[in-house]
């Protein structure tokens, strides 16, 4: 597992994999934080294929082309905001990792790239969205080889990194 599970700090449309993950609103409209990073790195293009989707429900993903992105798709997910626990937040948080999971297997990719999804304007406390984004994902990666192979978990801030780290560390140990 730990050959197909990185964690990188940087910034996501740098990264150079099949799909980046986007921490979307559920209207798909560009918005801030890391969707408006995507957005502005993608082009235009890609709001007008979000306009076309309509929308995503909370805790699924949609995917489309990623434009001028390295990255070939960009998978849409729309993360919780935080009521402080008991709305739910979990659950949606690991369907959003999952769902994304088996949208880039539907579609044959390789290699995606997660944000950490619901921890900046959606306030989702760093640590436990971490353990949830790990857990979430190794429960929904197939056999190796198969697609997705390789996941990468990229952190905006050193501290982000080191949730990550740590909750790979805590689950593989
Ligand atoms: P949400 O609304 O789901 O909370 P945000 O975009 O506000 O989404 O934040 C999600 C996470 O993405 C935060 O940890 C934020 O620091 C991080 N982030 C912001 N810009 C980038 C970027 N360019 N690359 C990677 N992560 C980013």
């Amino acid at each position: 597992m730990r050959d197909r599970l990185s964690v990188v700090v940087g910034d996501i449309t740098k990264l150079e994999v099949d799909a980046i993950v986007n921490a979307a609103n559920e209207q798909l409209l560009r918005g801030g934080g890391v969707d408006g990073a995507i957005h502005r790195a993608a082009g235009p293009e890609l709001q007008e294929e979000c306009r076309k989707i309509g929308g995503c429900p909370t805790g699924e993903a949609r995917i489309t082309r990623g434009y001028r992105l390295p990255a070939r798709y960009v998978i849409h997910t729309v993360g919780p905001v935080w009521h402080g626990g008991n709305k739910g937040e979990a659950d949606l948080l690991a369907a959003c990792y999952r769902n994304s999971i088996l949208l880039a297997n539907a579609h044959g990719l390789s290699s995606m790239g997660f944000p950490a999804i619901s921890t900046g304007i959606y306030g989702y406390p760093a640590d436990e969205a971490a353990a949830i984004a790990v857990r979430a994902t190794m429960d929904a990666l197939p056999e190796p080889g198969a697609s997705p192979d390789k996941v990468i978990f990229c952190c905006f801030s050193e501290e982000s990194a080191a949730h990550h780290r740590a909750a790979l560390d805590a689950i593989l140990q």
